[in-house]
C-alpha cells in the first residue's frame, strides 16, 4: 500500500476534540479497522472519497468517541482527506488538477487519484466484506437516497438502513458501487445536503445501526416500501456551454437556470415547468442518452421563445446549484414522473 495509512481500534482519547482534529490526526487517505464482538466476519464503510462531504466523517468520529464496539467487524475507509482539510475545511470535492476519486474505479489507474481508487479496492479484497456502503453528501440541500447498480432483497435492505428512497442506475461512470457491486453488495448513500444538520444526523442514526445490526443484509418485517427511481438520465452540459443560476436570462451566458431549481430536487415537474432561460437550440446545450445509447435531450428538456422547460412530465434529482459542478458532472439526473425508465 502506498497512500493509506492502517489504524487498529483507535482510542477516543487519541483522534481529537472536533472532526477536523480528526482529520488531521489520520493525516491522509486511512484506513480504520474496528473489531467487533463477532470477528469472523466484516462490513466495510467508505467515506469522504469527496472532500467537500463531511456528514460520513463526523458520523465516524462520533461513533469512534462514544467508545461503542461494532456487532462485527467494520473496515472504514476515509480517502480524501487532505481535499477535505485544505481551507476553508470540507469544501474542495478534490484537490485542485486532480480527477474526481469517484469516477476513478475503473484502469487505468495510471495517476495519483487512480493509485487510491486501486488502493481502496484492494483494501476491500483483503477485508471481503459482506457488505460496503460508500457515504456520501449532495452539494444542495435535499433528501436522502441510496443508489445502486442492481436491485435485489439485499440491497433492499442494505438501503432500508439509511433511507427509503432508491436510485436503481447503470452508468458505469468509475464509481466504487460500480465494480465493488461484483464482488460484495455495495451501496451508494446520499445522505442529504453537505451543510444540512439533518444529513449529519442521518448519517450517525444509519452508521450506528449499519455497525450494531447483526444482519444487514436481510429485512425482518418492517419493510419500508422503497421508493424506487430506475435507469435516470444525466442531463450534461456540452463543452464550452456557459451556465449561471439566477432570477433572470443572464446575457453573458448561454444557459440561466432558476435560482430556485434545487427545490424541484425528488419532485414532479411537468412541460410547462420553467426551469432557466436560454437563447440557443436544446441539442446544442446539452447531451444526454438513454440506458441503449440513444439521444435522450428532447425526451429531457425544451427550449420555446427564450425559456427552457422540462420537456415532459419527469422528476429530477442530484439537481446542483453548483456551476462548476453543473459543468464537470452534469445538471440533474431525471427518470420519467413515475419513477420508470425513459425511453427514446
Ligand atoms: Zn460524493
Amino acid at each position: 500500500m502506498r497512500h493509506f495509512s492502517f489504524i487498529r481500534n483507535p482510542s477516543p482519547a487519541d483522534i481529537g476534540s472536533n472532526v477536523e482534529q480528526f482529520l488531521r490526526f489520520l493525516g491522509g487517505p486511512a484506513c480504520l479497522l474496528l473489531e467487533g464482538d463477532d470477528n469472523s466476519r466484516t462490513r466495510a464503510f467508505v467515506t469522504l472519497l469527496h472532500g467537500n462531504e463531511p456528514s460520513g466523517a463526523i458520523a465516524l468520529y462520533r461513533w469512534l468517541t462514544s467508545g461503542q464496539r461494532p456487532a462485527i467487524n467494520i473496515v472504514c475507509i476515509v480517502a480524501s482527506v487532505e481535499a477535505a482539510l485544505e481551507a476553508p475545511g470540507f469544501s474542495h470535492r478534490m484537490l485542485p488538477g486532480v480527477r474526481d476519486l469517484n469516477r476513478c474505479f475503473r484502469p487505468p489507474f495510471a495517476d495519483a487519484q487512480g493509485e487510491l481508487a486501486e488502493e481502496i479496492l484492494e483494501i476491500l479484497r483483503l477485508h471481503h466484506p459482506e457488505a460496503v456502503i460508500d457515504m456520501h453528501n449532495t452539494s444542495g440541500s435535499g433528501p436522502s437516497f441510496g443508489v445502486c447498480t442492481h436491485m435485489d432483497r439485499q440491497h433492499d435492505a442494505l438501503v432500508s438502513i439509511f433511507t427509503q428512497r432508491l436510485i436503481v442506475s447503470n452508468l458505469s461512470l468509475g464509481a466504487l458501487m460500480d465494480i465493488s457491486e461484483h464482488s460484495y453488495p455495495t451501496v451508494t448513500v446520499e445522505v442529504g445536503g453537505r451543510l444540512d444538520e439533518e444529513a449529519h444526523e442521518l448519517a450517525y442514526e444509519g452508521l450506528c445501526r449499519y455497525f450494531q445490526a447483526d444482519k444487514v443484509l436481510a429485512q425482518g418485517d418492517t419493510d419500508w416500501g422503497l421508493e424506487l427511481l430506475c435507469d435516470p438520465i444525466r442531463l450534461e452540459l456540452n463543452e464550452g456551454v456557459s451556465l449561471t443560476y439566477a432570477e433572470r436570462a443572464s446575457e453573458r451566458h448561454d444557459i440561466t437556470l432558476s435560482l430556485d431549481i434545487e427545490h424541484h430536487n425528488f419532485g414532479s415537474v411537468s412541460a410547462d415547468t420553467q426551469l432557466g432561460w436560454t437563447s440557443s437550440p436544446e441539442q446544442e446545450l446539452f447531451s444526454a442518452l438513454d440506458s441503449s445509447g440513444r439521444c435522450a435531450v428532447s425526451k429531457l428538456v425544451r427550449v420555446e421563445q427564450g425559456r427552457l422547460y422540462a420537456a415532459q412530465g419527469l422528476k429530477l434529482f442530484m439537481i446542483t446549484n453548483n456551476a462548476a459542478i453543473a459543468q464537470s458532472d452534469c445538471l440533474f439526473y431525471a427518470v420519467a414522473d413515475d419513477g420508470s425508465t425513459i425511453c427514446s
